[in-house]
């Protein structure tokens, strides 16, 4: 997915991304223990590391306790070997990160979109906020390897285009990755935002995402990505995961896709809205201090939001109903596709993850065919908040960095 050439330390081959990535996800770790790892050679093992060590992606990092005969090296990631602009765009405002090959936020901004409408204007504004920025951090510029894209879906992932995204009025068929490449004059990658997500917490979660996991995205709406064996799948057309579209509600509300029965309208924050509105009244969101207005949906989100968190009764009673729909479509996701881990993360879950991570834990092993055999985790991101933005620069140090077939292919 990245475009454009650059003089950086690329890792030049899939063994070198193979080894970089056993290091990343056990390091540290000495060149023998990297043997049974990577399933490569001592021979081969010993060159690899010497090329990541010439090209400062790795570093030795003190030695392993003896166990009798010669003490082994250990080897780290080099933290600032690379590093990778992400954007996060919604239709209210964009955040941008700067982050080392650790995953490590360096800086980080948000900048209010003036004119959401208008793509050439949002490339423009972002486009040159993220210049600031990352002048600001005082990276090597000849380690910054690109700028990740994530957007709200559907995106052409071939092309690098979004097509017409139900949360950006008036944006058709846009070339989103060349717009931004033009701007930024960087190789750029882009996907959307809950597989963005999903790729920064495999990359930046080691151990703990190292596997299968099915993560769900909570932004402007609710989004999946999907982890399988350490493998993230994108899909024929690059839009695996359209949890929105998940049919556990038949009957209901009429959703962007003109189905009735998908649990998105329900559980994105316009749809929980609507659900306060129809079961405790216009009272009720005046007491909350919810303005329900287009422009104050944000700010509502938040209100409501911490209202829950607080134990606000018809806060907490809607917010739960839609934790429960979740966490019905999420049983049936996880059961189909065998993960032993469901991921909760995005900023629209801020102040209600305990709420969130209860209702999906109770549905996806309470029910789940898949209980017999192993308990299914259900965690909060390991990222946190900025997930999206951090997933977004992920999608870079992963296209670079990551083992995967296009390597081979190319080889
Ligand atoms: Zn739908």
């Amino acid at each position: 997915m990245t475009q454009g050439g650059t003089n950086l330390p690329r890792v030049g081959g899939y063994n070198q991304a193979v080894v970089l990535d056993a290091i990343r996800t056990a390091g540290p770790v000495s060149r023998v223990e990297l043997a049974p790892l990577t399933g490569l050679t001592s021979q081969t093992v010993s060159n690899v590391v010497r090329r990541l060590l010439a090209a400062g992606l790795i570093s030795e990092s003190g030695h392993a306790p003896s166990s009798g005969g010669k003490r082994r090296t250990l080897l780290s990631p080099r933290a600032d070997g690379a590093f990778a602009v992400g954007v996060q765009l919604d239709p209210d405002a964009a955040v941008i990160v700067v982050v080392d090959l650790a995953g490590e936020v360096l800086a980080s901004r948000r900048v209010k979109l003036a004119d959401p409408a208008d793509p050439a204007e949002v490339v423009k504004r972002v486009a040159a906020a993220a210049q600031r920025l990352t002048a600001r951090t005082a990276v090597d510029p000849a380690r910054l390897l690109g700028t990740g894209i994530a957007t709200p879906g559907p995106i052409d992932a071939t092309a690098g285009d979004v097509v017409s995204p139900p949360n950006f009025s008036g944006w058709g068929r846009v070339p989103l990755r060349e717009m931004f490449a033009a701007a930024t004059g960087m190789p750029v990658a882009m996907d959307n935002d809950a597989t963005a997500a999903a790729i920064g917490e495999r990359w930046i979660g080691g151990r703990a995402r190292a596997g299968s996991f099915l993560f769900l995205y909570f932004g402007t709406g609710i989004g999946a990505g999907i982890v399988l064996n350490n493998t993230v799948l994108h899909g024929d057309s690059g839009n695996a995961g359209e949890f929105g579209h998940m049919a556990v509600q038949p009957g209901g509300r009429t959703c962007q896709c003109g189905s009735t029965d998908c649990v998105g309208p329900y559980v994105s924050p316009s749809g929980v809205m609507a659900d306060l509105l129809e079961r405790h009244g216009a009272a009720t969101a005046r007491r909350l201090g919810l303005a329900g207005t287009q422009e104050s949906a944000h700010a509502d989100w938040k209100a409501l939001c911490r209202a829950a968190r607080r134990g606000d009764p018809a806060a907490e009673d809607v917010i739960r109903s839609a934790a429960a729909r979740i966490g019905r479509a999420a049983r049936g996701a996880a059961a189909l596709l065998d993960v032993d881990r469901v991921v909760l993360g995005g900023e629209a879950l801020h102040g209600i993850e305990s709420i969130m991570c209860e209702e999906v834990d109770a549905a996806v092993n309470t029910t789940s065919v898949a209980r017999s055999i192993r308990r299914v985790a259900v965690e909060r991101s390991v990222i946190g908040e900025a997930v999206g933005a951090v997933g977004a620069a992920s999608l870079i140090l992963h296209g670079t960095y990551a083992p995967g077939w296009r390597m081979l292919t190319q080889a």
